[in-house]
C-alpha cells in the first residue's frame, strides 16, 4: 500500500489507509486509545482498541516513537469534531500497527514556543528542536523566501554564481577565519566575509546581473541581529545602473515577496522612506530607525533606506584591518563604494565630509542590507587605499582588483539583504537563531556536533602547524 500523509486523509473517508510517522501525543481511555500521528503535512487522530494497544513486538506506542499504521479513514463524532486542525472532522481507526523505531524520553518539550530553554541544549539536540511546530514553521519560511527570491531575480536575467569559499581576505569589517593550506605549508586562505570582490569581477566579466544566496563568514562577537561565524545574505550586483536602480529593485522583490510569502503581513509605507544620515541621526539618533507605527502591531513592517552616509568615519582602533588603527579613516560601507560624483574634490581637502553612494535597508528597526555603487576607476579606488592607511603589501593584496579594473569594467552597484536577518525581523523573532537550522551557539560552539575540536597531531604534521600551549 502506498504511504497516505496526514492531511490526505480528510479525502479518504472509508478508505483502507497506511501512514507513518511520529507519535505526538497519547491519550488513554481505558479500552481506547487516542494517538496522534505526526508527519511533514501535520497531525491526525488515530483511534486503538484491544489488542491494537500494542504492536505486533508486543510493544505500546509511546510518544516520539516513529510508527506505521494501516487502518479505515472515519468520520468523527460530531461532538468529537476539533475545528482547530485541518483533520478535526476525520479519525483512523487503526488496524495493525508497527513501531519503527523507538524513542527515548526527549531531553526538553517540543510543544511549546521553546523560548525559555537553555540555548546551549536546544543547541546540542537542535534535531529535536526543530521537531518544534514554531522551528519547522521558521525552516519552511526561510526555503520558501530564498525559492521566492531565486524565481524572481532569475525572470529578470539575473545569472546566480557561486563563488569560493576558499579564498582570499574579503573585508567587511570584521575579522577573517583563515583555514591553513595543506599543499603550501605556512600559507593560508580566508574565508569570504562576503562575495564583494568576485562579484565585481563577475560585473568586469561582462554579466551585468549576478546574484548568489551566498554563506557569509565573519568572526565577530554574535548579537541578537548577528549569529556567531556565518550567516546567509541575497547578494546581487548590476551593471549600467544608478543608485536609484538598486532600490527600485529590492524595493518590489521585498513587496511581492511579502503579499506571496507573508500575506498576513502589511508594510506600513510604499514608497519606502529614504532618509539622508544626517537627517536619519538627527530624528532618531539611530541609522536604522523603528518606524512602525504602531509598535505593538506584529504584523507590520516599516521598510526605510537610509542614504548619504559619509563615505568614511574617523578609525578607531576596532578598525585594526584599515591602516592598523593609526588611519585617520576607515570606510563607513566598505572601501569599494563610490564617493558621491559631486564630493570627489572633497577626497583631497576634507574627507570626513565626502557623501559615499551607501543605502541601508532599515526594517522595524533592524539594518537588513547594505550596498552602494562601486568605485570603478583605478585612480580613485588607489586614493581610498591611501586615505584608509593601508601599507604596501596591504595595496598588493587587491592589485587583482586594480588590475582587472584597466581592461574595461562598466560602472556598477549593488546591494546584500541579510536572508536570515530579514526574515528575524518579519517575524519578529526575539534572536537569528531561531531562523537558522544549525546556528551557533553565542559562546561560537556549533550545533550538535561542537566544533571548534582538536585536530589530530597527524593533520597538524602535514600542514606544518604547532600549538603553543596556551597560558590558562
Ligand atoms: N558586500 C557588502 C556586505 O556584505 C554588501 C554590498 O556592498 O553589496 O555588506
Amino acid at each position: 500500500m502506498k504511504r497516505t500523509l496526514a492531511i490526505e486523509t480528510v479525502e479518504k473517508i472509508g478508505q483502507e489507509v497506511l501512514l507513518q510517522g511520529w507519535v505526538d501525543t497519547r491519550r488513554d481511555h481505558g479500552k481506547i486509545t487516542f494517538l496522534d500521528l505526526r508527519d511533514r503535512s501535520g497531525i491526525v487522530q488515530l483511534v486503538l482498541t484491544g489488542s491494537r494497544l500494542v504492536s505486533k513486538q508486543g510493544e505500546t506506542p509511546t510518544t516520539e516513537d516513529v510508527i506505521e499504521v494501516t487502518g479505515i479513514v472515519k468520520d468523527r463524532p460530531a461532538a468529537m469534531v476539533n475545528p482547530k486542525i485541518p483533520t478535526g472532522t476525520v479519525e483512523v481507526e487503526v488496524k495493525t500497527l508497527k513501531i519503527i523505531s523507538k524513542a527515548k524520553e526527549l531531553p526538553f518539550p517540543i510543544d511549546t514556543d521553546g523560548y525559555d530553554i537553555n540555548e546551549e541544549i536546544r543547541s546540542k539536540y537542535r534535531y529535536l528542536d526543530i521537531r518544534r511546530p514554531r522551528m519547522t514553521r521558521n525552516l519552511r519560511l526561510h526555503s520558501k523566501m530564498t525559492n521566492f527570491i531565486r524565481n524572481f531575480l532569475i525572470a529578470r536575467d539575473f545569472v546566480e554564481v557561486e563563488t569560493p569559499i576558499l579564498t582570499k581576505t574579503t573585508p567587511e569589517g570584521a575579522r577573517d577565519f583563515i583555514v591553513p593550506s595543506r599543499l603550501q605549508k605556512g600559507k593560508f586562505y580566508a574565508l569570504p566575509q562576503s562575495p564583494q570582490q568576485y562579484k565585481q569581477l563577475l560585473m568586469v566579466a561582462g554579466l551585468e546581473r549576478y546574484f548568489q544566496i551566498a554563506r557569509c563568514f565573519r568572526d565577530e562577537d554574535p548579537r541578537r541581529d548577528r549569529a556567531y561565524g556565518e550567516f546567509t545574505q541575497l547578494d546581487l550586483e548590476m551593471s549600467f545602473v544608478t543608485q536609484e536602480d538598486i532600490l527600485q529593485l529590492t524595493e518590489e522583490l521585498f513587496t511581492t515577496l511579502v503579499k506571496e510569502v507573508f500575506p498576513h503581513k502589511h508594510i506600513a509605507q510604499s514608497p519606502w522612506p529614504r532618509i539622508p544620515h544626517a537627517e536619519v541621526i538627527k530624528a532618531y539618533g539611530t541609522d536604522k530607525p523603528d518606524l512602525r507605527k504602531n509598535k505593538t502591531d506584529p504584523d507590520e513592517l516599516a521598510f526605510s533606506w537610509t542614504i548619504d552616509f559619509p563615505l568614511f568615519t574617523a578609525q578607531s582602533k576596532e578598525d585594526f584591518y584599515y591602516g592598523s588603527g593609526k588611519a585617520k579613516f576607515a570606510p563607513s560601507h566598505h572601501m569599494f563604494t563610490a564617493p558621491h560624483p559631486e564630493d570627489i574634490p572633497l577626497l583631497a581637502t576634507d574627507p570626513l565630509k565626502v557623501r559615499g553612494l551607501q543605502h541601508d535597508l532599515v526594517l522595524n528597526g533592524f539594518e537588513v542590507g547594505g550596498g552602494s555603487i562601486r568605485i570603478h576607476q583605478q585612480t580613485i579606488q588607489e586614493k581610498i587605499f591611501d586615505l584608509i592607511g593601508f601599507t604596501k603589501e596591504q595595496k598588493a593584496q587587491f592589485d587583482h582588483m586594480l588590475t582587472a579594473f584597466t581592461y574595461g569594467v562598466p560602472p556598477h552597484g549593488g546591494i546584500a539583504p541579510g536572508v536570515d536577518r530579514l526574515l528575524m525581523a518579519v517575524l519578529g523573532e526575539p534572536s537569528i537563531r531561531e531562523v537558522m537550522a544549525f546556528p551557533a551557539s553565542s559562546s561560537g560552539t556549533t550545533s550538535v556536533m561542537e566544533a571548534p575540536s582538536d585536530a589530530a597531531p597527524e593533520q597538524l604534521r602535514e600542514l606544518g602547524i604547532t600549538i603553543v600551549p596556551q597560558k590558562k
